[in-house]
């Protein structure tokens, strides 16, 4: 007889087995593809959670059955589950890392035991030995029900042998549920019982029973909450109620709508320009598979005008759409204006946010209350079911990647969506990705272009300071005459500056004048960076920090050296030099508080500062119209970085940054430092000159074979062992050569390495790398994914761990 059996992907897989096991399905189990189920697994039948991909029949009865169904309703839909597929194969992790991906933290549940006394232990308690009856005191103490966890961390013990001993011995029970790690935030509701009019029939009532009851005869329902304080009564009273079965308990879930203040409503009129932009985007939108498009404008030209628009088209047209945003910083503004017009229809995405919100959020768009979500890369997974629209803004960010497993490219993830909705795809930027516009330029993709500032705004002057005459004049500060003028004309007339350093704490290190070490962390590859806030040196990659010190550790001599300027120092230094400024800084170290960044920048842009200094998050999408004035300390520091991307990089933060000045009444002016002021790419930026950036950049891109001519794909190995992690980098690509000659001989591919990663050590483990230049298809995943799992089997490497990165962010 042929038996239902589920397909179930399994959690904590390795890659070498990670594929669909069978089980069977018990009898009466509603299981659904997209449902959560806890199964046996492996051979000591240890419970795992597993999500099911699919329900088929099959012959072979003797299979391992699921021992429960977590998820009443499916958490994954046909599509979700689909990507799990395309996520597994473009981004080589497993199936539950692309499902943990998806899901909401607070959404997922937890195996667990939980051990309660027997009812019948009666005066065997006195028997037994010391040690069980204090466990059975404490388990007693806790209304004779205590979590495995919990109780063993009480009891002192690191496993559960005692435990098993006095469940087989018959003085424990233990029950295995599936414990929720978060509550849903739920409100204690309250209503009439069905049976309430025949049993209040005849019914002696005191009089705060009978004020509860005619409370809720009227309204129908109420928190209990509310009931209390209407009727002036404690919780005994509906306790009292529900226990006589007159009236019962419910629970309504809340929604913690992450707070914004609404800015005002506008309504946007579009400009000739962005009106054409707008038809041509909606002509598409309407069409039968609208593909991809890029809307490419200079900066101020309001691209964020044209899609908002588009937004409410599609919102009108009962679809769903998700917009995308590259930075957290840039979000407030933003979602305040979305706020003021869709209301509750906005859900917000990012990882700012608590579990209860981002569950709560989750649930928003998973039943259809909310029609637009809006958020970081995360927001690509927002459960909808109607997709019309999904917006990059700022497509070239290197947000949209993530840097860790699964390492998917949202972008990619928004072609999935969209191409399985048949919704229209939206790039927009004033400096798209050579990629991207090489692909809208040849056709690939739909191009819009907006060219003129909204209203009257113009672009900014843009002067470039070459420091070398600062020095040459005897200047070593952090600031040229030339923006330190700017800056006071500024301050004196009122109007609103922004400082851009490329880094937080950049290049602050400490030197010794003696030996000429520079001071670097013991776990990692890197220099210590010198921190004003907390006097320390820390090490941004591993978190290590030591107090600030006048010795080198190296030499032991007495004459240490601090260089460089970072954001602190910038800040330091500015502030000596105008101390009536109000100066605001910005950078991850001091926007690590949820909300600090939208209260920051309410203050600025209220006028409360003069001056904002930060690193790249100021850069960004950021609309100040008092804003007058941009000064970048230092444009050398990116781009000269060892990657095919400086170039690209560089030129779009300059741009952007650029692009913050003078987006008001008055005309706008920013000044560039420099020690190369000769590289085309600071003057192109200072002319705001993208087309002729691509013209210059996609002839290099070609010429050195990097995307989009070639796509990359970083193989990391990482390991405590540096030598047995590099005998594992050889040995892949040694046997990598073997199969590309045996099976894979059509494949085009060029193999640079392997070497060291460019920070060799990190938090005490060593990284080594391979490149290669392929072409991104089936065949070429295919290979990878048999290499990696492989790979994955070889005893002798457990220790060391493989990863593909396609697409990575840093070579
Ligand atoms: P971009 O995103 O292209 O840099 P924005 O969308 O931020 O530009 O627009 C720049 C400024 O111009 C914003 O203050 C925006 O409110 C304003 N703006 C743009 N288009 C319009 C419009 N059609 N009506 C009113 N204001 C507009
Ligand atoms: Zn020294
Ligand atoms: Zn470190």
């Amino acid at each position: 007889m042929a038996a239902k059996v589920a397909y179930v992907a399994v959690e904590n897989a390795i890659l070498h087995f990670d594929h669909a096991f069978s089980y069977r399905i018990p009898e009466g189990m509603n299981v659904q593809p997209g449902c959560r189920v806890a199964i046996p697994f492996g051979r000591g039948n240890r419970k795992r959670q597993g999500i099911v991909l699919r329900i088929g029949e099959e012959q072979n009865a003797d299979l391992k059955e699921i021992c429960e169904l977590l998820d009443h309703e499916p958490v994954l839909n046909d599509e979700m589950l689909r990507m799990c597929g395309f996520m597994k194969s473009h981004c080589f992790c497993t199936y539950y890392d692309a499902v943990r991906a998806m899901l909401p933290a607070g959404i997922n549940y937890r195996l667990s035991f939980e051990y309660a006394v027997s009812g019948d232990l009666g005066d065997r308690f006195y028997d037994l030995p010391d040690e069980w009856r204090r466990i059975v005191t404490i388990i007693r103490s806790k209304n004779n029900k205590a979590e495995r966890q919990v109780l063993l961390q009480e009891l002192g013990l690191s496993d559960s042998s005692i435990l098993d001993e006095m469940e087989e011995d018959g003085v424990l029970k233990k029950s295995d549920t599936a414990l929720r790690k978060i509550g849903d935030k739920t409100i204690k509701m309250i209503r009439l019982s069905d049976e309430s009019e025949t049993l209040l029939h005849g019914m002696k009532l005191s009089q705060k029973q009978e004020s509860v009851i005619n409370l809720l005869s009227t309204v129908g329902s109420a928190s209990v909450k509310e009931v209390c304080y209407y009727t002036g009564v404690t919780t005994s009273v509906p306790d009292t109620l529900v226990r006589k079965g007159i009236a019962v308990y419910f629970d309504d879930e809340v929604f913690r709508v992450p707070q914004y203040n609404a800015s005002e409503k506008r309504d946007v009129t579009l400009t000739d320009e962005q009106q054409k932009a707008f038809d041509e985007l909606s002509e598409l939108y309407e069409s039968d598979s609208p593909e991809v498009s890029l809307l490419y404008g200079i900066t101020g030209s309001g691209k964020t005008s044209v899609f908002f628009k588009l937004i409410e088209k599609a919102v009108a047209d009962d679809k769903d759409v998700i917009v995308m945003v590259p930075e957290i910083a840039l979000t407030p503004q933003m979602i305040a204006m979305f706020r003021a017009h869709f209301g509750d229809k906005v859900a917000v995405f990012h990882s700012a946010l608590s579990l209860g919100e981002r569950l709560d959020e989750y649930k928003r768009v998973s039943r259809g209350i909310a029609k637009i979500a809006i958020g970081t890369r995360s927001a690509v997974f927002a459960p909808f079911n109607n997709l019309g629209l999904i917006i990059m803004d700022e497509e070239q960010e290197h947000t949209y990647k993530s840097e860790s497993k699964p390492r998917f490219n949202a972008k990619e993830l928004a072609k999935f969506r969209c191409s399985y909705h048949k919704a229209l795809l939206l790039f927009s930027s004033a400096t798209p990705s050579v990629e991207t516009f090489y692909y809208a330029n040849e056709g690939r993709y739909h191009k819009h272009t907006l060219t003129k500032r909204y209203g009257t705004a113009t672009l900014p002057d843009v002067i470039i300071a070459d420091m070398n005459e600062e020095i040459a004049i005897g200047n070593t500060g952090a600031y040229s005459n030339i923006l330190l003028q700017n800056i006071e004309e500024n301050l004196d007339t009122g109007r609103q500056s922004i400082l851009l350093l490329n880094r937080r704490g950049y290049n602050s290190y400490v030197t010794c004048n003696s030996c000429r070490e520079p001071l670097s962390c013991p776990n990692c590859s890197i220099t210590l960076t010198y921190h004003s806030a907390n006097n320390r040196l820390m090490c941004h990659y591993c978190g290590y920090s030591i107090p600030y010190q006048t010795q080198c550790p190296a030499c032991g001599s007495h004459s240490l050296r601090l260089r460089g300027t970072g954001t602190q120092r910038a800040e330091v230094e500015i502030a000596e030099i105008f101390p009536q400024a109000r100066i605001l800084r910005m950078d991850t170290d001091t926007t690590m508080t949820r909300s600090s960044h939208e209260k920051k920048l309410t203050a600025f842009a209220n006028g409360e500062y003069d001056i904002l200094v930060g690193t790249q998050m100021v850069a960004k999408g950021l609309d100040f119209p008092n804003v007058t004035l941009v000064g970048v300390l230092n444009a050398d520091h990116m781009l000269y970085l060892d990657d095919y991307r400086s170039f690209e990089n560089t030129f779009s933060l300059l741009t952007q940054v650029v692009g913050r000045s003078g987006r008001g009444k008055n005309k706008g002016r920013a000044i560039i430092q420099t020690y190369t002021p000769e590289n085309p790419i600071i003057s192109l930026a200072a002319q705001q000159d993208y087309d002729a950036f691509y013209r210059s950049e996609i002839g290099i891109r070609k010429a050195m074979l990097y995307p989009p001519f070639a796509a990359i794909c970083l193989v990391g190995f990482v390991g405590e062992n540096a030598k047995l992690t590099e005998r594992a980098a050889f040995l892949f690509t040694q046997q990598m050569t073997e199969l590309l000659k045996n099976e894979f001989v059509d494949i085009p591919l060029r193999v640079l390495g392997p070497s060291q990663a460019a920070v060799f050590k990190v938090s005490n483990k060593y990284r080594y790398k391979l490149i290669l230049k392929c072409r991104n298809d089936n065949r070429f995943r295919d290979m990878i994914n048999r290499m990696l799992v492989q790979f994955s089997s070889i005893r002798e490497f457990s220790s060391v761990t493989v990863y593909a990165d396609m697409d990575p962010l840093n070579l």
